[in-house]
């Protein structure tokens, strides 16, 4: 039987695992923290769970061909979201419910945009033709080269040409004429770990995602039942975890990885490698690459990093859904100077997810989990995040007022999660939470590659290899570098 290794247990890596094993292979995977799953975690604390990162599921149907594709029916049980979110501006009291359906859309924000539902209408068609021109030739795609790369560009109609020279912001307000909306439509930017001022318009298509392809979908019994499910298949099929283990260095003869090492200093021994590990990072930091040097690191473009405050609130929050997000007036200017500042603004911009606002069982009769995310600077721009106390009270403060609701003197559960402890949980790139940014010059052929430069059985999977971040994303990245693997190395059986 063939050995595979993996180094990581992200959503990327359990997703291979899977096909791996259909394939006949025998898999370990190594993971540096103590629990599978990457940044698709769990807190537990004194009766309240916390989904630690992501607590949006989007492109629901990778989910479902993961599961079909290995012969499996989906144990994943989701429930479409409709309104979608909704979003708090700064000096009003009112919460902007963002519906699927168009005509309470236009209804909710009747006094803020005329023909509201008719300018959404034509804004995703645009959105959702580019969508369907390039997901199969372009982002679904492994590339040989950069030739093979620009030949499959070249496939896509010259019509979407505009997306790629102007930037998120520029094509809404283009579209839309009320500052708000603007702003609303532009949000996902923010869920690529970017501002819509970094990022290509080409990612409007995002909103063709959320509002009509697919939508956004909870979980039921919470974001890690994923994790817990493809463990439990995983387990079934023999694969063997190692936690608490983190792989430092390779051993190679011939072109060929032969062993990795952990800290411990054993050697693990397999036919293919698979790294789950920062595609980007893992080349610079365990293969000493050059090109990955910190140097060349620092000056890639990164996603934001995150700033998380799980709460076990003692009462119901009434104003609150389950997931909201609440802005400041300046957006322009917030959005500007949260990627390179080293000082936080006193008026943070930041979501908050309830999830025990649909599953019960995530926090104690009577009370509330929340989830506070507040993307900052990843490390390069601040280094120290000794002042992290400081920050979560003054988002608490703000969310207290912006609530009604005393959420400091109700607190029953506080931990909080800078920068430092997401890099050192996980190993990301100077605490960055999506891991590479998605500028034109980091997608494609030009993001690191799923396959090794000098080594032909070592490969890798997840957010910073192709196509990208989010977690069908990394659903994707699992089933195109599945489909190198069969074509180098055959199946087993
Ligand atoms: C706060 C936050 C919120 C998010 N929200 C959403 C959301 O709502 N929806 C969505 O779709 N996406 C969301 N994302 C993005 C999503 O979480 C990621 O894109 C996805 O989970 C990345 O998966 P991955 O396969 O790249 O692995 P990762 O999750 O990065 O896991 C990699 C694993 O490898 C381990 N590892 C690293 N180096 C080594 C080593 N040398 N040895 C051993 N182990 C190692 C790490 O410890 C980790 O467990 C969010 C991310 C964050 C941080």
């Amino acid at each position: 039987m063939k050995k595979a290794l993996l180094i990581g247990s992200g959503l990327g890596s359990l997703s291979t695992a899977l096909r791996l094993t259909s394939d006949g292979y025998s898999v370990t995977i190594i993971e540096k923290y103590s629990t599978p799953g990457g940044r698709l975690n769990q807190l537990k604390i004194d009766g309240f769970t916390f989904d630690l990162g992501p607590s949006f599921m989007s492109m629901s149907y990778e989910l479902e061909e993961l599961f079909k594709s290995n012969g499996l029916k989906n144990p994943i049980r989701l429930e479409a979201l409709d309104p979608l979110y909704q979003v708090f501006f700064e000096g009003n009291d009112r919460g902007y419910k963002i519906w699927k359906d168009l005509k309470k859309l236009e209804e909710e924000f009747k006094d803020e945009e005329k023909n509201l539902a008719s300018k959404v209408e034509k804004y995703l068609k645009k959105a959702g033709e580019f969508f369907h021109d390039t997901e199969d030739k372009v982002v679904k795609s492994n590339y040989t080269n950069m030739a093979d790369y620009i030949l499959k560009l070249t496939r896509v109609p010259l019509k979407h040409l505009p997306y790629l020279l102007r930037n998120m912001w520029s094509e809404v307000e283009k579209n839309f004429e009320s500052e708000k909306v603007r702003v609303i439509f532009s949000l996902v930017a923010f869920f690529l770990g970017s501002t819509p001022f970094q990022t290509p318009a080409i990612f409007s298509l995002l909103n063709y995602t959320e509002m009509k392809h697919d939508g956004y979908w909870k979980v039921e019994g919470g974001m890690y039942r994923l994790v817990e499910e493809l463990i439990k298949i995983l387990e079934q099929r023999g694969v063997k975890f190692v936690y608490d283990t983190e792989i430092v260095s390779v051993e190679n003869s011939n072109g060929k990885v032969i062993s990795v090492k952990d800290n411990y200093g054993k050697s693990w021994e397999a036919d293919i490698f698979i790294s789950n590990s920062d595609a980007a990072a893992f080349r610079g930091k365990v293969l000493g690459r050059k090109k990955f040097s910190e140097e060349k690191l620092d000056k890639m473009e990164w996603t934001l990093a995150p700033f998380t405050i799980y709460l076990g609130v003692k009462g119901k929050i009434d104003k609150l859904m389950h997931h909201n997000y609440f802005l400041g007036s300046n957006f322009r200017g917030y959005a500007d100077k949260i990627f390179t500042s080293s000082i936080i603004p006193q008026k943070p911009y930041y979501y908050v997810n309830v999830s025990s606002k649909s599953v019960r069982e995530c926090a104690p009769e009577g009370c509330e989990n929340l989830f506070i995310l507040c993307p900052v600077p990843d490390r390069r721009f601040k280094k120290d995040w000794d002042d992290k106390d400081e920050i979560a009270d003054n988002i608490i403060s703000d969310l207290s007022a912006r609530t009604g609701f005393d959420i400091k003197s109700n607190t029953l559960v506080k931990k909080v999660l800078s920068p430092v402890e997401w890099e050192e949980m996980f190993n990301l790139y100077k605490g960055s939470g999506l891991g590479l940014a998605h500028g034109i010059g980091q997608v494609g052929a030009f993001r690191p590659k799923n396959k090794d430069e000098e080594f032909s059985n070592l490969y890798y999977v997840g957010a910073s290899t192709i196509p990208g971040t989010g977690l069908p994303m990394v659903i994707i990245s699992s089933r195109l570098v599945m489909e190198r693997i069969r074509k180098e190395h055959g199946s087993v059986q």
